[in-house]
């Protein structure tokens, strides 16, 4: 029996996991999408960072998160704050 798409997307990365999460949250969240990877994808192999001043839909996953960074330099050593905008 063959399946059909209305979406192929190919690669379950960043890009692909993301345009398939927008995708799921419009208009198109009753389309057949089919995501397809290489990989089995068994291992957390990979983090992403982002910048974020207000809540946002990945919060519930979000392990860590930095008010602050030190720069280890002669020319601006210090703390610098990353408020208003915390890094995730
Ligand atoms: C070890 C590591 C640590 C990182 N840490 C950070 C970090 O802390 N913060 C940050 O912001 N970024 C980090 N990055 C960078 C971030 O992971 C990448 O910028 C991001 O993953 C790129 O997204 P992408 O969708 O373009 O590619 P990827 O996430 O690499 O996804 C591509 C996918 O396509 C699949 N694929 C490849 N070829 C085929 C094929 N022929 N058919 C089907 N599927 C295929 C691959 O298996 C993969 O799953 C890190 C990267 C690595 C490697």
């Amino acid at each position: 029996m063959q399946t059909t798409y209305d979406y192929i997307l190919i690669g379950g990365g960043l890009a692909g996991q993301s345009l398939a999460f927008h995708l799921l949250q419009g208009p198109l969240r009753d389309k057949r999408i089919a995501l397809i990877d290489l990989e089995p994808k068994t291992s957390n192999d990979r983090t992403w960072c982002f910048w974020e001043q207000t809540p946002g839909p990945f919060d519930d996953i979000v392990c860590q998160r930095w008010d602050q960074l030190d720069f280890l330099a002669h020319l601006f050593p210090g703390p610098s704050t990353l408020r208003p905008t915390p890094t995730k």
